[in-house]
């Protein structure tokens, strides 16, 4: 039973009683299993006894995206389309902006069901589409565990604020999801034109996509929900148990990786934390806490906050204080030239911009330092935000997602409270070099980093 908080029906127009089938519009949640969006359509064209189509329309305008994301992305949606096959659903990926594409192929349809994003382009698509599909478009929300406005009805001011209100619902949501099987084969169904793309060719294909090509893949992490499982397999068996202690050490590589096909919906929020729940690690507190409130929390500032990718997003009195001290002295100011090639006085910084260039992740407690020696760099905070939004987006796999926009905002002050009064981060929290020197062995992080070159 898929929880009826998850489904939202879009817009007023009835199913089409002459449509051919089913359309399920995959666009977040690119996988083919631990996909509440796809049963729920299952269940739909079974109901009304047609077959199940599914789209994803590729866009290469996506904003900030490039040959990095695109080829990781496209790893996952040939596993996706060899998966569905076996599963006797036909999957198109056409060569267009996805709400386009929808109606097209809405218009032999007797229903379209999409999954759910937070990001004012994902919103915007999708309300393109209702408003212009002839049939029925349902959203059914499958990559927050917690439905965000089931979590809260308003944007929250921290994590200790949505985590009590997460937890008093979580145990209606931590319930598997069940696959559901077609009854009829779509395979060699009559479809309109759509600008189909082949998925065999990879290389081709990334070369007939006209997108950046500067930023090499990364040679790290391959796209697609098999990778994904093997990932989150590797950490149950050989770090969760120690995460608590070791996940601020860079060095000990006790992280999961799992946010890069999280961000691309390869894998389901759902089933790592229900996967993680069977070992009965003590690691496992931790580990849900950043998987579940931190990640939709995230979730819960792009939604409900639509100046989440600028400094406008911020709390009063963190702005007020940024620019309070923005005439402040500064010890060094840097061009987005020269942070981009990791031209800067401080080694430490240097190599985590690096680790994110080489291999599209940076550590997570690296990103904390990363960010906040921006602010305190670049001539204004305005600035120094843009610039830390602008190296994210286009470096990490990960990059574009509600968690980026949160992580950014975070080193400015949001979901933050007010320290002690210093000069460039007035009353915003500070981090120092110091700090990661006694945390871990910042020499070994830089030599390793280094190595990548
Ligand atoms: C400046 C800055 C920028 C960031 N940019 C991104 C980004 O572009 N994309 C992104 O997904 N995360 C971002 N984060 C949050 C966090 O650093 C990453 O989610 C984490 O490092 C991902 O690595 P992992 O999957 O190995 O994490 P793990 O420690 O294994 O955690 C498991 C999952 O929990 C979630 N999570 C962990 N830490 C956080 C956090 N602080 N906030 C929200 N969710 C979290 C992620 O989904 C992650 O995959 C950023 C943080 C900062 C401070």
């Amino acid at each position: 039973m898929i929880q009826p908080q998850r489904i939202k029906i879009l817009n007023r127009t009835p199913p089409c009683p002459k449509g051919r089938y089913v359309l399920y519009w995959m666009q977040a949640s690119q996988r083919s299993q631990w996909n509440h969006a796809l049963d729920f359509a299952i269940c739909q064209a079974n109901q009304l006894e047609l077959p199940l189509v599914t789209f994803f329309g590729l866009t290469p305008r996506f904003p900030a995206g490039n040959a990095r994301h695109y080829r990781f992305m496209l790893e996952g949606l040939q596993e996706v389309e060899r998966s569905l096959k076996k599963r006797r659903i036909r999957f198109i990926v056409g060569k267009t902006s996805p709400e386009f594409g929808v109606e097209a192929l809405s218009k032999h349809a007797a229903m379209v069901v999409t999954d759910r994003g937070y990001l004012n382009i994902q919103r915007f698509w999708r309300q393109w589409a209702a408003e212009n599909c002839q049939c029925r478009v349902v959203q059914v929300e499958s990559d927050a565990i917690v439905p965000i406005e089931t979590a809260s009805t308003k944007e929250e001011y921290s994590a200790a604020t949505l985590r009590r209100k997460i937890n008093a619902k979580l145990q209606d949501f931590l319930v598997p999801c069940h696959q559901q099987e077609v009854r009829h084969n779509s395979l060699s169904l009559e479809l309109p034109s759509v600008n189909r793309l082949d998925l065999h060719n990879l290389e081709t294909l990334l070369r007939a996509l006209d997108i950046d090509r500067q930023i090499p893949p990364s040679p790290l992490f391959k796209g697609g929900s098999a990778a994904a499982l093997q990932r989150l397999l590797h950490f149950l068996d050989n770090h969760i148990d120690h995460y608590p202690d070791t996940r601020n050490d860079p060095n000990r590589d006790s992280v999961s990786h799992l946010s890069p096909y999280l961000h691309f919906g390869q894998i389901s929020p759902l089933h790592i934390a229900l996967e993680t729940k069977k070992r009965g690690s003590p690691g496992e507190g931790a580990f849900l806490e950043e998987l579940i409130v931190r990640r939709e929390l995230g979730m819960n500032f792009v939604f409900y906050n639509r100046d989440y990718d600028s400094f406008a997003c911020l709390p009063e009195w963190a702005q007020k204080t940024l620019k309070r001290h923005q005439q402040d002295p500064r010890t060094a100011v840097y061009s987005p030239f020269q942070l981009e090639r990791a031209q800067t006085h401080d080694p430490y910084w240097n190599a985590a911009q690096l680790e994110m260039v080489h291999t599209g992740k940076m550590h997570g407690y690296m990103r904390m330092y990363w960010g906040k020696k921006i602010l305190e760099w670049v001539k204004t905070p305005e600035v120094a935000f843009s610039y830390a939004l602008y190296l994210n987006n286009k470096y990490e796999l990960d990059g574009r997602d509600p968690s980026s926009f949160t992580g950014v905002a975070w080193c400015f002050g949001k979901h933050d409270r007010p320290w002690a009064e210093r000069a460039i981060f007035g009353k915003v929290r500070y981090m120092n070099a110091r700090g990661l020197e006694r945390k871990f062995s910042i020499g070994e992080y830089v030599s390793r980093v280094n190595s990548y070159a």
